[in-house]
């Protein structure tokens, strides 16, 4: 028989923990009954403009094929590792434990499209779970069980999909500094280029998180075998316990591609495409000189949105600050709320240049004398040759088109520094999978090792 297992919110920012980590234990203790897994074990991001997520909003899913008595006690034990670690003093934290028997029905898997872009109800969830037949356990208001569903419906099987090595602590060094050597960052992002992603900005490497929580490092690519070799290519000052790989839909546009949108329908803490043409031109705003950020207002056939690109965003801010007023772009990003002095506006996170307005620019004639270089008498009054003297004047100023600093069909995209883990970063552009399968079950060790 063929089961599912969805998990979401079991940790807390400030007191540590992760899904992930609870997912990979249920993982391994599923893989030491000798349940056979029948995908990798899926890491899925979903609309991360969710205002009660801990960090990415991620939820996992285990998909395995085992006996009833073996389900049995996976189930019993993913219930009783949700139940006593997951931080549930921590006001925030309201996991959701999911459990689905057979295949994956087509209402799981639109309601897994909707929870990448919309706010979702707990309620929802629930008679969704009630009538497909999966079975749901809420803890405390049980939020946790909108992700868990949608990780479950989240098949990515025709649809682009990234891996993530994950390589968890021991828990005694939990809250302690990681140590790397990142000379050993470097050279592995230089011979794992075609195939990772994310993995520096600067000199600054953002494979490790920071704070409490179990994982020590992640690295980001297209195939199982890129990632584990990757992390094996670092050098690490700590003994690790354990690594999985883990499938996700991190960094493939997921949210974007489902969340296409006019300006009237973006709503507050959703995620949006819009296609549009640029309606006031884009302006710096900020009382921090340093820090200031850019907007512009795009309009389509709905109305009006403000397009916000943030200081962090470095040079994105500064690609989203040459467009020009009738520049026809698709832009992609998280709908922020009203209030707080803010107007409700998207926060950019790519944009897509589909027509560049003409941008002109008017010069003084060449002498027609000797073609020297002229400048004007006066409004009306002609002009006079900088070189040989002689006046002209019916000279009139000519329009000279002027090259964009913007390129027509091309994605313009955030910088790794300010990367959300669903948006597809430009060193993935042309590396898109369209299918996933599997020929036969996957064995423990392409999806679990033990790294002391
Ligand atoms: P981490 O990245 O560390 O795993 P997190 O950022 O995933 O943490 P959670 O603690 O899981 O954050 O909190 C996210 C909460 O939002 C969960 O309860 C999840 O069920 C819920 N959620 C996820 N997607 C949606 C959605 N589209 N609409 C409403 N709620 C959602």
């Amino acid at each position: 028989m063929n089961y599912h297992i969805g998990i979401d919110d079991t940790d807390s920012a400030s007191k540590g923990m992760c899904t992930t980590y609870l997912g990979a234990k249920v993982l391994r203790f599923l893989l030491g009954k000798k349940a056979m897994l029948l995908d990798y074990p899926l890491l899925v991001r979903l609309n991360p403009n969710i205002p009660f997520r801990t960090r990415g909003n991620g939820a996992v899913c285990l998909r395995f094929e085992a006996t009833p008595k073996v389900f049995a006690e996976v189930k019993d034990f993913a219930l009783g590792l949700v139940a006593r670690d997951s931080v549930l003093d921590d006001e925030k934290t309201n996991p959701g434990v999911v459990f689905l028997q057979g295949s994956v029905p087509r209402e799981l898997k639109a309601f897994y499209s909707r929870a990448l872009h919309e706010v979702l109800e707990v309620g929802e969830a629930e008679r969704l779970c009630s009538s497909v037949g999966v079975e749901f356990h809420k803890f405390k208001n049980g939020r946790g069980i909108i992700g868990a569903l949608a990780a479950v419906g989240a098949e990515l099987k025709n649809s682009d999909y990234t891996f993530e090595f994950l390589a968890y602590r021991f828990p005694e060094n939990c809250g302690r500094k990681r140590k790397y050597g990142l000379e050993s960052v470097t050279s592995m992002n230089e011979a794992f280029a075609d195939s990772t992603f994310a993995n520096i900005y600067k000199k600054k490497p953002r494979l490790f998180p920071a704070g409490k929580d179990p994982v020590f490092c992640g690295v980001r690519g297209e195939t199982p075998e890129a990632v584990a070799r990757a992390f094996k290519a670092l050098e690490l000052n700590e003994e690790l316990d354990f690594g999985v790989v883990w499938r996700s839909n991190q960094g493939t546009d997921a949210h974007l591609n489902v969340g296409v949108k006019t300006a009237a329908m973006a709503s507050p803490f959703t995620e949006a495409k819009i296609h549009g043409v640029v309606a006031a031109k884009p302006e710096y705003y900020g009382s921090n000189p340093g820090k200031r950020h850019v907007r512009f207002a795009l309009s389509d056939e709905s109305g009006r949105i403000e397009c916000v690109a943030y200081a962090p965003t470095r040079e994105f801010r500064s690609a989203a600050a040459a467009l020009l007023l009738g520049d026809e772009v698709w832009v992609g990003g998280g709908v922020r709320n009203e209030g707080n002095g803010f107007s409700k506006s998207l926060n950019l996170e790519k944009f897509y240049v589909k027509r560049l307005a003409p941008l002109f620019t008017l010069e003084s004639p060449s002498c027609r004398n000797c073609g020297g270089r002229t400048s004007s008498l006066g409004t009306g009054k002609g002009f006079k040759c900088k070189k040989c003297g002689s006046e002209d004047a019916g000279a009139a100023k000519k329009s000279h088109k002027l090259k964009r600093d913007l390129a027509e069909g091309m994605e313009y995209v955030v910088p790794t520094c300010a990367l959300r883990h669903l948006t597809k970063p430009a060193e993935r552009f042309g590396r898109e999978k369209k299918r996933f399968s599997l020929a036969k079950p996957l064995t423990p060790s392409q999806v679990f090792r033990v790294l002391s």
